[in-house]
């Protein structure tokens, strides 16, 4: 059966896959979602016995349903091949007790791979279906991973351009090094000086610019979001969800059926979004702990039902997490609502002007899998430097802070059900924060170096795309305020 997708805010009639993903958002200012989140129709069982590309299919088939079997097995054997260092894709590791999902192994070493990998072939392959003769402005606002993941995945992209913008004091340097050394002629980088979701802000309101739409279109141009915003990057991102619940069965570590918990370290709810609708198509998921760092808005949104911004942004150890509006909310926030557009709109029109909004009883009462908490800095630190004593082993900020929060969980619960830590980024990464916790003596030392030191000390060779950046030249060195995004994208078009 077909699936079609509807705007969050009702203003908008539904599309299919193809359409919804080319558009990135809908014209009403919503996010695309699902008419329903349809049932997997295969067995655990039958799916455990599959690489990660054949679940990736069994999966992604079932939402992008105006692919053909041989579009969509093309864009996947395109995505996940030796890009990722290892055939396995998303590997388990085990480490005191819990299963680490390290979904690391791509080009740019974040998650961010697993979907932005796809996504250019996802776009061009939907063009190609709606006859687009239009060249794609891929426009993306980014916490640090994003931004590399997705210019990587669409540099050279023929029929498309992609502008990135990212907070400029914001990221790690390697993260920044990453973004501002990318080759291609259809790239742009520019770093704002403002937080995230002021990028992400000015994103969306130039994708809800009617004139400049208008403009662009005359010129020959469609803007197209890679954002998590993108029903594009949410679909591939269920994939390692039910892939690495049938590993653990694979191996025996669970037995059919039996439900297992997920920890997500969680910024634009995207990621653990993915989780939920994993758990909605049948994969038996226990609880879904919700983890942040010291912008603890959605810890406070689970624990109270009001979700309030107004508070001062922290710039934290895991930057990929700094972010007091989490975009993908609104899914969620429209489903506890009885797939109920005007409810949704009401409460994100509330959010737009007085920066909070407050759930009903009810809906609150439909968030009752969900577990949230935070690791505060010191506590993130405190994981890593544990995990790294106790079992040799080494996490990145973000998987520390999942990792700190799901002890809170089984200390506060009992729970002891087995558990998936997703582990979200390389800590070669982040290699000053984890030298930092695991080494204490960073002073004077540049992030090069210290990840040699890393190296050494795990027994982990230095990822490539760490040596990549190591010694290339910087080719975008663009600032701006965040009002002027839209002129930056103007000159970069010709406009
Ligand atoms: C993007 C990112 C996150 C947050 O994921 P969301 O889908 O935005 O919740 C966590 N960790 C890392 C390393 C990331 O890059």
């Amino acid at each position: 059966m077909e699936v079609f997708y509807n705007s969050t805010r009702g203003g908008a009639s539904p599309v299919k896959a193809s359409q919804a993903i080319l558009k990135g958002l809908a014209e009403d200012g919503g996010l695309y979602v699902p008419d329903r989140i349809p049932a997997l129709d295969r067995s655990l069982k039958e799916l455990s016995e599959m690489d990660y590309r054949q679940t990736a299919y069994e999966v992604m088939k079932l939402y992008l349903t105006d692919f053909t079997e041989e579009e969509l097995k093309n864009c996947i054997d395109r995505a996940y091949d030796s890009k990722f260092d290892t055939e396995i894709i998303a590997p388990t590791a085990e480490a005191g007790g819990a299963w680490y999902l390290e979904l690391f192994h791509g080009p740019t070493i974040a998650f961010k791979d697993m979907a932005l990998s796809i996504l250019p072939h996802l776009m061009i392959t939907s063009a190609r279906k709606n006859e687009l003769k239009k060249e794609i402005v891929i426009l993306t606002a980014t916490s640090g991973d994003t931004g590399k993941a997705a210019l990587a995945g669409f540099a050279g992209v023929k029929g498309t351009k992609i502008v990135v913008f990212y907070p400029k004091d914001g990221v790690s340097p390697i993260q920044e090094r990453q973004m501002v050394t990318q080759e291609g002629e259809n790239t742009l980088v520019v770093g704002i000086r403002g937080n995230f979701d002021d990028a992400q802000r000015g994103v969306k309101e130039i994708f809800s610019d009617r004139e400049l739409a208008e403009e662009m279109s005359a010129a020959g141009y469609q803007f197209s979001s890679a954002n998590s915003i993108n029903i594009g990057r949410l679909v591939p991102q269920i994939c390692y969800y039910v892939y690495a619940y049938c590993s653990l069965l694979r191996q025996g570590r669970i037995k059919e059926g039996e439900r297992i918990n997920v920890a997500v370290p969680t910024g634009n709810f995207g990621n653990i979004l993915a989780a939920f609708y994993a758990r909605s198509m049948g994969l038996p998921v226990g609880k879904l702990i919700c983890a942040s760092n010291e912008n603890k808005v959605l810890y406070d949104f689970l624990r109270t039902g009001v979700y309030d911004r107004n508070r001062p942004f922290v710039l934290t150890a895991s930057p990929s997490m700094d972010i007091l509006i989490s975009s993908n909310l609104e899914r969620l926030i429209y489903c506890i609502a009885g797939n109920n557009a005007a409810k949704n709109r009401n409460l994100m029109e509330s959010l737009y002007s007085e920066g909070k909004y407050e759930i009903t009883a009810e809906m609150k009462a439909a968030l009752e899998d969900f577990y949230g908490n935070f690791a505060a800095e010191e506590e993130t630190f405190a994981e890593i430097r544990r995990l790294y004593g106790e079992c040799g082993y080494v996490v990145d900020t973000h998987t520390a802070v999942a990792s700190a929060v799901y002890r809170k969980y089984v200390e506060e619960t009992g729970d002891g059900a087995a558990a998936v830590i997703v582990s979200t980024a390389s800590p070669f990464k982040f290699t000053r924060s984890v030298m930092k916790a695991i080494d204490g003596s960073i002073e004077g030392k540049d992030d090069f170096s210290l990840a040699d030191e890393l190296s050494e000390l795990s027994g982990v060779k230095v990822p490539r795309a760490v040596e990549e950046v190591r010694s290339a030249p910087v080719l975008h060195d663009k600032q701006c305020e965040p009002g002027e995004m839209d002129k930056i994208v103007k000159e970069f078009l010709g406009l």
